[in-house]
């Protein structure tokens, strides 16, 4: 148009083609900003996700810490701490419980109750390190010979309990007696002192209690305290088994 000289539709085509080239100019940026955006939104996704992740992790974490926590107060509350065993209050809850299954299922149980021999002496002669080393010892002499199923507890300051599930008296009196060799034949050491103590065990048995009254709990545990009474009587480093006439005869 410009070469024929026609300048008016020259400069309209021009004009035309100038709109259509912004129209497109336009266009194709605004692609390019909605691709920006689009990459954008994704970091931003992907970073999102990696804090996520992060912050799971770190959940999961405290979650774990927190868990052990929680197992590690439980093991201090049922846990005597010199010795390792249970402490009498989860010893007394654990007892009850496998009472009950045992009257239940017509099972048979036995407590031993244990008292180690002229303890004080121990303390006098060598301090109460060395009484504490002594504790120790006749308790890991306990895990190491009784059953994974057996319960052992601390019952007093010298004084351990045991609960032997699944067991008749006579059972549990060759226990006992074993635990009493073992004791009587075991060497302690400590601060250059070779340490020789003696325990004292009274046996008993659900089967003496077929027709208690109250508590079977207290009931068991008295007449193993009768019979390692009459234990200590005849002269300590002795096992005895209840019987009736202990009950009448000894208190
Ligand atoms: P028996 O043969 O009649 O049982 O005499 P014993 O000297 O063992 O009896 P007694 O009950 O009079 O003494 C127990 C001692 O145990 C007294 C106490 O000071 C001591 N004792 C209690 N708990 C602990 C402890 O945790 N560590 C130490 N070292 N000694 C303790
Ligand atoms: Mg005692
Ligand atoms: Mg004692």
């Amino acid at each position: 148009y410009k070469q024929m000289g026609e300048y008016a539709k020259a400069l309209e085509h021009y004009e035309q083609f100038h709109l259509i080239k912004e129209v497109v100019f336009n266009a194709q940026s605004d692609l390019r900003i909605k691709n920006l955006q689009v990459i954008q939104q994704v970091e931003r996704a992907k970073r999102e996700n990696e804090l996520l992740q992060q912050k799971s992790a770190e959940l999961e974490k405290e979650i774990e810490e927190r868990k052990k926590a929680q197992e590690r107060t439980e093991f201090l509350a049922r846990t005597d701490a010199l010795t390792g065993v249970y402490n009498r209050g989860h010893f007394i809850t654990a007892a009850q419980h496998f009472i009950s299954e045992a009257l239940q299922q017509q099972f048979s149980l036995s407590f031993i109750l244990i008292d180690v021999d002229y303890f004080k002496r121990v303390n006098d002669t060598v301090g109460h390190l060395g009484g504490d080393r002594v504790l120790i010892n006749i308790a890991e002499a306990l895990v190491r010979i009784l059953r994974a199923r057996d319960l052992i507890g601390r019952y007093g300051g010298e004084e351990f309990v045991i609960l032997l599930p699944d067991t008749n008296q006579d059972t549990a009196v060759q226990v006992a007696e074993r635990l009493r060799e073992t004791i009587d034949t075991m060497e302690i050491l400590h601060a250059q002192n070779r340490l020789h103590v003696t325990i004292s065990l009274g046996v008993t048995s659900l089967e003496n209690n077929t027709e208690a009254k109250g508590s079977i709990l207290e009931t068991l545990l008295q007449q193993a305290d009768r019979a390692l009474y009459a234990a200590k009587h005849q002269g300590r480093n002795k096992v005895i088994p209840y019987t009736n006439d202990l009950q009448e005869n000894t208190i």
